[in-house]
């Protein structure tokens, strides 16, 4: 599995930030059951990912592809 991923396929605020803006809160919503996992300690994968623009407050792009969650529990992690 690659780790690029194309980022201009993704929605972008309509400020000018994107998903890999420094301005951008990711939060990553897991299942109840995924809590679980993460409350154990055991890595879950999240089931979204949503940006929200720091400067607007908007949400302006959620994702629910296991892959482009895991490239962005990845980014995150740098
Ligand atoms: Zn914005």
């Amino acid at each position: 599995m690659s780790n690029y991923l194309d980022i201009s396929q993704f929605k972008s605020c309509t400020c000018g930030n994107t998903v890999e803006s420094e301005n951008v809160k990711i939060d990553f919503k897991y299942t109840l059951i995924g809590w679980f996992f993460w409350s154990m300690g055991t890595t879950a994968t999240p089931t979204h990912v949503k940006f929200t623009c720091e400067d607007c407050k908007i949400e302006f792009e959620s994702l629910s592809d296991k892959e482009q969650i895991q490239y962005f529990t990845k980014y995150r992690k740098k």
